[in-house]
């Protein structure tokens, strides 16, 4: 994460408004509702509160990094607000919106044509609320990316570097699910496990597949960076693709080569449909 100079405005800022201000002013992103805060107190038991310099400059840096690391990457909008699902939400540390169409071939009728906003939430909004939140954002979700000093004091840094890895998947238009899925299971072929597995024990078809989904799970249950990367949060079920790319992502850039193998194996693909979907060689 060293690779780009931190922008010394950024660093320097002393307000929301300088931080949302040079954001626009270098990428052109919609910061309204960024500068002004939607923490209203118009959710059940909240109270109106602003954005924090140091949230908002955490936010910020996040955003920068990855626009030059990948000046690809679709973001039209930045905000903070409870974000879309009230109730539900106001509980969100961050939330990335995609942009999507009505398609009745798509499953649930809707698809990703590319990436709309990502927005801070109430958890993260004050100074207060981030160090509080610190110390949940390190052991949550047995997330092997986060678990570092370095993780606790950047809080909102680290889960806006995850919303942007949204954001490059609704870049791709999600176009990375079926590749990474057919990619996870030829290395799954060649581990000891695949080669163990004996689908002549189930004379049944349907049950032989099962059963090898089954054994495929229980490999990858210890090699996705994050309990997060698997539906219920919960290591051996199925991948949770939407944010087993997010997380990927986040562990990729933070901890480099040092980062679980199949983040870098999805990290790539993630990059490759971004930049096919935006016409990047
Ligand atoms: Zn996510």
């Amino acid at each position: 994460m060293d690779q780009f100079a931190q922008d010394p405005t950024l660093l320097n800022a002393k307000t929301v408004q300088e931080i949302g201000m040079h954001l626009q002013n270098k990428y052109g992103i919609d910061v309204d509702e960024f500068i002004n805060s939607k923490f209203d107190g118009r959710i059940e038991g909240t109270t109106p509160k602003e954005l924090s310099v140091e949230s908002a400059r955490q936010f910020a840096l996040a955003v920068d990094y990855v626009k030059q690391k990948y000046p690809f990457v679709e973001l039209e909008r930045i905000r903070a607000d409870y974000a879309k699902r009230e109730g539900f939400e106001a509980k969100a540390n961050a939330s990335a919106k995609p942009k999507s169409v009505k398609d009745p071939d798509a499953p649930r009728g809707v698809r990703v044509v590319g990436h709309d906003s990502i927005t801070i939430g109430y958890n993260l909004a004050t100074d207060e609320d981030r160090v509080a939140a610190g110390a949940g954002y390190v052991t949550g979700q047995r997330n092997r990316a986060r678990t570092s000093e370095h993780a606790f004091e950047n809080v909102v840094y680290y889960s806006i570097i995850h919303e942007m890895g949204h954001a490059l998947d609704n870049t791709g238009q999600r176009k990375s699910w079926e590749r990474i899925e057919q990619e996870l299971y030829w290395a799954f072929e060649e581990s000891p496990e695949f080669a163990a597995f004996d689908p002549s024990k189930y004379p049944n078809p349907d049950t032989a597949e099962k059963k090898e989904r089954e054994v495929f799970n229980r490999w990858l249950a210890d090699k996705l960076v994050s309990n997060y990367s698997y539906q219920g949060g919960k290591r051996g079920n199925e991948i949770n693709m939407v944010e087993a790319i997010a997380d990927a992502f986040l562990d990729v850039e933070i901890r480099g080569m040092n980062s679980e193998e199949l983040s870098r194996l999805i990290h790539r693909i993630l990059i490759e449909e971004a930049k096919k979907a935006k016409g990047v060689a």
